[in-house]
């Protein structure tokens, strides 16, 4: 499907309350400008798209080692000058930048030859335990970011005047006054708080949803699960104007994906990312493979060796190089994400990599007695042993030793303790042994997120 959209005849048709939701995106221009490239470049051939991503590896890295103390720096030590890496392949010659190094080396990351009004300090979430901070382009990064999104969200149809629920980690300021939600963007948006999502709200949630009528629904899978969970519950129809869930932000679990088509009744459309910006792949109009963006970053999938891991099917953790971000760059980053490389092409036509699926953070495996690590990515919460289970999550802080919290429903009964052991030992193997554990309440993190599993052990590439 070759849709072009005319952004420039669109704006032109656009009513003028249109026009000033767009002005919100800051740096119009930006977007605009990426966007159009974007238009041109799904469609590039291989050789194309090389060629563009070793133009702009050129030009980051012969920037790095003119305005970045810290890349001039690593350079040096290893005897290096940009001209000795000529394409992605040669990147192996740079070290890996941790969260650790990036936390260390910040001040000297700051590119000298942008002024301090072109940096804007971010921070990014505990979902590993180690928050970490750096700096996007002020009025830049952001609007860039959005091209990209929206190219992405274009394969499902979306539009700029569609009307869109979200639910993501927001915490809404009525909310102490019994009103969990609020519009934004000239009242296209209607953000719901996900804090306050409850037995006892859902019904309002739920009419307020449908009197929005939404043409989408952004959301968390972890947010959208608690929604669809209580709509399958109490026998609720899918509403009936969403074209699409919008999915990112979390690894959607198979059995989410499932759960979320079988209650919304529509497309659950899927996407990568990360807050550094390093990293963005998604799905595509006919396939659930995640399509690397070739024009935001180099991804390298890395081997327990250290080394990139090659074919079809070859786990690994993502490392990637940032080719848009010039005043704090991020070269060979290791994101702690795994993922699984994905087939030769899809028959879509882009020539994007593909990851076949997105395994989780790093701190999403559970240790068993002898090392291994264990994906939690399989084990399928829709199971019937998980029918009288309100809510639960996984703990482990002792290789081989896992600590099930469950908040039981009424039904709940011995022998569901029993199920639910008996299932995990099915999906875990003998390696591992479950100790179930009742609890009142799970809290969710300070950003709205649910995690399912609170990894205490400290896991690293090696261990894959
Ligand atoms: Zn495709």
């Amino acid at each position: 499907m070759h849709t072009k959209t005319g952004l420039h005849r669109w704006v032109s048709r656009a009513n003028p309350l249109t026009v000033k939701a767009l002005s919100l995106v800051p740096s119009y221009h930006t977007y605009r400008q990426m966007y159009a490239l974007l238009q041109r470049s799904q469609w590039w051939s291989r050789e194309e798209l090389a060629a563009y991503q070793s133009r702009a590896l050129s030009r980051l890295l012969d920037h790095a080692y003119e305005n970045v103390p810290y890349y001039r720096r690593v350079f040096r030590e290893r005897g290096l000058v940009p001209e000795d890496i000529q394409s992605p392949e040669d990147l192996g010659l740079l070290p890996f930048l941790t969260r650790e190094d990036l936390q260390t080396n910040l001040p000297d990351l700051k590119a000298r030859n942008y002024p301090d009004s072109a940096f804007e300090y971010v921070t990014t979430g505990g979902s590993t335990g180690i928050p970490v901070g750096f700096y996007y382009e002020k009025g830049v990064s952001r609007a860039r970011e959005w091209a990209f999104m929206k190219t992405q969200w274009d394969r499902v149809g979306y539009r700029f005047t569609d009307r869109c629920v979200v639910l993501r980690g927001y915490t809404i300021e009525s909310a102490r006054d019994g009103v969990y939600w609020k519009k934004t963007l000239c009242g296209r948006w209607l953000l719901m708080s996900s804090h306050h999502m409850t037995e006892e709200t859902l019904p309002a949630y739920i009419d307020r949803i449908k009197r929005f009528k939404p043409r989408f629904i952004q959301a968390y899978p972890s947010v959208a699960t608690i929604l669809a969970r209580y709509m399958r519950e109490h026998g609720i129809e899918p509403f009936p104007t969403v074209k699409a869930i919008l999915c990112g932000s979390e690894n959607l679990y198979p059995w989410q994906r499932d759960l979320l088509t079988e209650v919304f009744g529509c497309r659950v459309f899927s996407w990568y990312g990360n807050s550094e910006q390093t990293v963005l792949a998604g799905e595509c109009e006919e396939s659930t493979h995640y399509h690397i963006f070739p024009e935001y970053g180099i991804v390298e999938l890395i081997g327990r060796n250290g080394q990139p891991v090659q074919g079809t099917g070859a786990m690994g953790e993502v490392v990637a190089t940032s080719l848009t971000n010039f005043v704090c760059p991020l070269i060979r980053y290791r994101t702690m994400d795994v993922a699984v490389l994905g087939k030769d092409s899809c028959t879509c036509g882009r020539q994007y990599p593909l990851l076949d699926k997105v395994e989780g953070r790093l701190q999403e495996f559970i240790v068993t007695r002898s090392g291994h690590l264990i994906s939690v990515t399989p084990i399928n919460y829709e199971s019937e042993a998980f029918e009288n289970i309100r809510q639960f999550q996984m703990y482990q802080e002792e290789v081989g030793e896992l600590i099930m919290k469950v908040v039981r429903k009424p039904a709940y009964t011995e022998k569901d303790t029993r199920q639910l052991t008996a299932e995990l030992r099915c999906q875990l193997g003998d390696g591992v042994n479950v100790h179930v554990r009742f609890v009142d309440e799970i809290p969710r993190t300070q950003g709205g997120k649910f995690r399912y599993l609170i990894q205490k052990l400290p896991i690293s590439l090696g261990d894959l």
